[in-house]
């Protein structure tokens, strides 16, 4: 049988969060095993080179590096250079690309206009105003009541009903409580991020080279759950992953929100690539007759290899909404108070089962959590670890 004393720390998951936590305690010296069920590194965050195109590929969608947090850009940067990309993300309604959040460009491209940042604002009021609601009842009311019929209906109802699987005027008001309007031309994605960029080596590379370290140990293809009865039960233990799977859902299931890919490689000389050739990463679907929610084009990141951009091929994916069902991939949570009390129950369950174990991670903290947070997140908690 494994001797796992020989390890200081268990740490379950090499997303950002375990792979942060392991790599600073195994700066102070101390031995740190981590289990990754999958067949890589970086969590939900991992991509990987295609060699043939040089395209890095975002296994479980696209992700763009942005923090206002000093400290977590100078410990991210330790592991990675980053490019100069700035998000920006159309949305298309009707063929036409508008951009969004909603800015002044938006207004009048879908307005046929031409106001400036004051009319504009006035407008927008009296849209706003003419729908007469005082007291939003559901997320339809609501969105209309922010910014009027129009813009709601073209840019944020359908979107938001195939995210959620359901219609605005069942969802709760509470989940919008503004819609953002910008009365400029900007159309940064991340307004307020100081810092943003995509790694150029990709994410499973910053990852590989955070758990590169004498004291660290990485085995992927393990899940914790078949093993964990082989562990000492005095033995701290960070564990990433979701606590209602840990304990055999023995209080029910945590509800999330999942994603479906469908992806394709097409040649941007052909009618096939012509979406890819439009040069956007991502492009929002606004549209109700079309299912999926976001096209990915992920070459578009790599500003920094002309090579990559220049070469006719492309990987195109289709990101769909789609239930969550036990044991799939849980994307997002849906926080409310009766999820939140059950995550709860959970935890107390937890402690007194395993007093060894700490949730960790946007999956233990049943959160969702940007990437810097995630690392923020764990370098407050290796501050607690007395070990
Ligand atoms: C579609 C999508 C797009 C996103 N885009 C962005 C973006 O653009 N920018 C941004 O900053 N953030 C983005 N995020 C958020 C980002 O993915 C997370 O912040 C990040 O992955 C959190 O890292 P983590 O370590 O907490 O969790 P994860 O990355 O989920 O890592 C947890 C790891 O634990 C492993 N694990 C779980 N259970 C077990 C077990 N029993 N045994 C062994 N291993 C186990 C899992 O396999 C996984 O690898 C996005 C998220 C989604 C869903």
């Amino acid at each position: 049988m494994e001797d796992y004393s020989k390890f200081d720390l268990i740490v379950v998951g090499a997303g950002f969060y375990g792979a942060t936590v392991a790599n600073k305690i195994a700066g102070r010296g101390k031995k740190v095993l981590v289990l990754e069920r999958r067949n890589h590194v970086a969590g939900n965050a991992y991509s990987y080179r295609d060699e043939k195109t040089g395209i890095e590929i975002h296994k479980y969608g696209s992700h763009i590096f942005h923090t206002e947090d000093e400290e977590v850009w100078k410990y991210i940067t330790k592991f990675t250079d980053f490019n100069d990309y700035v998000h920006t993300v159309p949305t298309r309604h009707d063929g036409k690309l508008y951009p969004m959040p909603i800015n002044l460009d938006t207004i009048n491209l879908l307005y046929g206009t031409n106001m400036g940042p004051e009319e504009a604002e006035k407008f927008v009021a009296e849209e706003a105003e003419k729908a007469g609601i005082k007291n939003p009842k559901n997320f339809e009311e609501k969105g209309i009541s922010l910014v009027g019929e129009k813009l709601y209906t073209t840019f944020i109802k359908n979107y938001s009903e195939k995210q959620w699987s359901t219609s605005a005027t069942n969802l709760s008001a509470s989940i919008l409580s503004r819609i953002p309007v910008r009365y400029s031309h900007d159309d940064r994605y991340f307004m307020t991020a100081k810092h943003q960029g995509i790694p150029v080596n990709g994410y499973g590379k910053i990852v590989e080279k955070m758990l590169e370290n004498d004291n660290i140990e990485v085995r992927l293809n393990v899940d914790f759950i078949a093993v964990m009865d082989e562990i000492p039960t005095d033995l701290p233990i960070v564990y990433c992953g979701q606590v209602d799977e840990l304990l055999d859902y023995e209080l029910g299931v945590l509800p999330y929100r999942s994603l479906k890919f469908e992806a394709e490689w097409v040649d941007e000389r052909t009618e096939d690539g012509a979406d890819s050739k439009l040069g956007h990463a991502v492009i929002n679907e606004a549209d109700a007759d079309v299912a999926y929610t976001r096209t990915h084009f992920y070459k578009y990141y790599q500003i920094h290899e002309p090579e990559v951009l220049i070469q006719p091929r492309s990987y195109t994916v289709r990101e769909y909404p789609a239930d969550f069902v036990r044991g799939g991939e849980a994307y997002y949570p849906i926080n409310n108070a009766e999820n939140e009390n059950l995550y709860n129950q959970y935890v107390e369950l937890l402690h007194e089962r395993y007093p060894n174990i700490t949730l960790g991670g946007r999956l233990g903290a049943y959160q969702y959590w940007d990437m810097d947070k995630a690392i923020r997140n764990a370098l407050d908690f290796v501050e607690t670890l007395e070990i």
